[in-house]
């Protein structure tokens, strides 16, 4: 098998991740008190992961208690219907894994047991790998990751039969901040019919690589046309009074990995709570304009 099955070896453990580790350790240090006082703010909270590798699905389990003890945790489109109708009356999360790696589908197993969900956003161009090849050079071009093995047709279809969601991520999963208007169809539309060919309508959509910068405000306005009901960053926050535009909202999600310690996550997603919530235009606003300077 030429793809990677662990964690340890995707991610390599270089001196930087002990230094973030030992930092977080230490900002993780908030008062009981403190931590409870965040902890019941009223609010939607979404993860954006991306694995559970076989050494992961010990901290993944325990990942899954934590959150359900502290969260009402509930489907994807649920937590985006209470963003959007600004139905936010108790700490609410939801879950979604990006790009369709196999190993995804032991997330699902150990979701159901715990009678939860999560959305899937999937760039359909996974489905034109043919063989190990094309799937090696698809995470070395497209997803800029070392080897995994993706999903194709069959475990694609797992995923809707065991009740979760399906989202898009662009057919082939490029940086849109590069993207010529010209792409935009095909990118943002055919692929999308690709996708909703195999498992039916998909309402979610979801930027690759995530951060602000990695999209535009022109391809906002022009998925905002698309009938989609949420279009997705991986910037880190939270949503505390919902969405009061009469646009498609953008939504914060915090990419987290399994294997991290829980009062690292605990630490990030009660940080989002003490952050400036930004109004649906400065969200907007906050997506670099194509040949406008960014800084
Ligand atoms: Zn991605």
């Amino acid at each position: 098998m030429p793809f990677l099955a662990r964690q340890v070896d995707f991610r390599r453990r270089t001196p930087r991740f002990y230094a973030r580790h030992l930092a977080l350790d230490t900002l993780s240090l908030l008062s009981r008190r403190q931590r409870l006082q965040l902890a019941h703010t009223p609010r939607v909270q979404l993860l954006c992961l991306h694995h559970i590798f076989e050494d992961e699905e010990d901290s993944f389990r325990k990942l899954l208690n934590y959150l359900t003890q502290q969260y009402q945790v509930v489907s994807y489109s649920t937590a985006v219907d209470a963003i959007r109708n600004s139905q936010i009356n108790a700490p609410t999360l939801a879950l979604s894994f990006d790009d369709g790696f196999t190993c995804c589908l032991r997330a699902v197993r150990i979701l159901k047991e715990f009678g939860l969900s999560a959305c899937f956003f999937l760039p359909p161009a996974i489905l034109d790998c043919q063989n190990d090849a094309d799937k090696i050079r698809f995470c070395q071009d497209r997803l800029k990751i070392a080897p995994v093995d993706l999903m194709g047709r069959d475990e694609i279809l797992q995923l809707l039969d065991q009740g979760m969601e399906i989202g898009y991520h662009t057919q082939t999963h490029p940086r849109v901040s590069d993207l010529l208007a010209e792409h935009f169809q095909q990118e943002f539309e055919e692929g999308r019919a690709t996708l909703e060919s195999l498992v039916g309508k998909v309402n979610h959509f979801a930027w690759p690589f995530g951060q602000f910068a990695d999209f535009s405000r022109e391809a906002y306005e022009y998925l905002a046309s698309q009938s989609y009901a949420s279009i997705a960053s991986a910037e880190r926050g939270c949503h505390r009074s919902g969405w009061s535009g009469a646009q498609t909202p953008l939504l914060y999600r915090d990419p987290i990995e399994a294997h991290w310690p829980i009062r690292h996550i605990e630490y990030f997603l009660l940080r989002n709570v003490t952050q400036p919530e930004l109004s649906p235009e400065q969200f907007a606003r906050s997506l670099p304009v194509r040949g406008e300077e960014t800084t």
